[in-house]
């Protein structure tokens, strides 16, 4: 559960910053359990365990499915990693727990429902609704495992490291010649060679080489097979009896596979994503939350950028990025208007539109219309050229709403930072 050194190994192109750009946008992201229960149907060793929802349930499952067991661990389920490190807004620190058995209990009853920090869920965090029990294996060793799509080879790309854990990003910086990278032909699969090169890498000290060259060989199976992104195993470990196994699982799946993956795209869980985003995903929006003060309404993903850009340079912050497309629909424009309006750390709206395919008039009677449906609570300033802007302009005066009108792109950023920071 450690992208941060993914971003630092892989190149990634996003300029646009903030604490919501940590998720992988456009990208399922599916628990720890459910991730173990994927690698185990694809024959990967993962500890014995169960996700519970309530202290009830984990009553039952100790009982169940634990009946022998002298400790257990406790892992809270929340789509970001540094679980092991991060700290409860209830005081309780550690997102990951090994307890004796008759603890589990109350620390679990500690976790749920409660809210978690870590470095990846920004400040506001995220709420533990499940958290997985697993045998404690005695991990003789932790070691790092990735598998991820590398820009530079257009293909997946193996990272392996012989030392994993909690703090691999600060070991990645001060050692990244102990980063071992293999990268993989996708049309000829992974051979032999590339696995063993990848146990090289992750140099076991007991594990069975064999079997670990089986083990990699399974993983990128299912990277595969599964349309991941991501498949990250941080720690994959070794246990007492020369195994490896994944003791942490961090997956995520292409969107544009969900056609192919239905019972993965199931798993999706909204609860801990950005409601922002959700909002927005469902109006079709290209929408990305950011935590500046001034919310954007842009056509188009370049004039998006630019107009991000151009209110930093006038000394104001972004709210997010959002591109209404070239042939958005009023309705469309409504429910964007909506999340802006809706997100309280907006000051200020800056619509920036240029109208080509998308005609001014459409959003101008979209701004209306949103308007009328939620109370303008916030300065907005509007920027509108191109097609229809005659027609824009008029509805939009004819609407007696209260609006700031700029004349170009520089005058609309700077008016729209006066607005929000006076
Ligand atoms: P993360 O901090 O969100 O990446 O959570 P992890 O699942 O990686 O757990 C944090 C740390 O707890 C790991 O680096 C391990 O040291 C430890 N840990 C996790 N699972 C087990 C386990 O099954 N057995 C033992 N002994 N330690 C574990
Ligand atoms: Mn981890």
């Amino acid at each position: 559960m450690v992208r941060g050194l993914l971003n630092k190994l892989v190149s990634r192109s996003l300029s646009v910053a903030g604490k919501w750009q940590h998720h992988q946008l456009r990208r399922l992201n599916i628990h720890e359990y459910q991730g173990a229960e994927l690698m185990s149907k694809h024959g990967i060793n993962v500890p014995r365990g169960v996700a519970v929802s309530s202290v009830e349930e984990a009553s039952k499952a100790i009982k169940d499915v634990f009946p022998n067991e002298k400790e257990l661990v406790v892992k809270s389920q929340i789509l970001a990693g540094g679980r092991g490190l991060g700290t409860f807004k209830n005081g309780l620190k550690g997102g990951v727990h090994i307890v004796k058995t008759e603890q589990v209990e109350d620390i679990a009853g500690k976790m749920l429902g409660q809210i978690l920090v870590t470095k990846q869920t920004g400040p506001q965090g995220k709420i533990v609704s499940k958290v997985y029990l697993c045998e404690k294996l005695s991990l003789v060793n932790e070691m790092y495992f990735a598998i991820t799509l590398d820009r530079k080879t257009a293909g997946p790309i193996i990272i392996s490291c012989s030392k994993g854990g909690t703090s691999i990003e600060d070991l990645a910086e001060k050692y990244p010649d102990m980063i071992a990278k293999v990268p993989i032909d996708v049309f000829e699969g992974i051979t032999d060679d590339d696995a063993a090169k990848v146990v090289d890498g992750l140099a076991p000290k007991v594990a069975d080489r064999n079997k670990s060259i089986e083990q990699v060989k399974n993983l990128y199976k299912l990277f595969v097979d599964r349309d991941c992104t991501l498949l990250e195993i941080n720690p994959i470990a070794e246990t007492a009896d020369n195994q490896l196994v994944a003791a942490d699982a961090k997956l995520n799946f292409d969107d544009n596979a969900a056609y192919r993956q239905k019972d993965i795209f199931t798993l999706r869980d909204t609860t801990q994503e950005d409601p922002r985003e959700v909002a927005a995903a469902k109006a079709d929006l290209n929408y990305i939350g950011l935590d500046g003060e001034i919310g954007c309404m842009v056509n188009g993903a370049g004039l998006a950028m630019a107009t991000m850009d151009i209110i930093k340079l006038h000394g104001g912050t972004p709210a997010n990025f959002l591109d209404v497309g070239g042939n958005a629909s009023e309705g469309q424009v409504v429910e964007a208007f909506k999340i802006l309006t809706a997100d309280d750390k907006v000051k200020a709206i800056l619509v920036n539109i240029f109208g080509g395919i998308m005609k001014c008039d459409v959003i101008a009677s979209g701004i209306v219309n949103a308007a009328k449906q939620v109370a303008l609570k916030v300065p907005v300033v509007v920027r509108l050229e191109g097609t229809n802007v005659d027609q824009g302009k008029r509805i939009l005066k004819e609407s007696g709403m209260t609006l700031i009108t700029a004349e170009d792109l520089d005058d609309a950023a700077q008016k729209a930072v006066k607005a929000a920071y006076k």
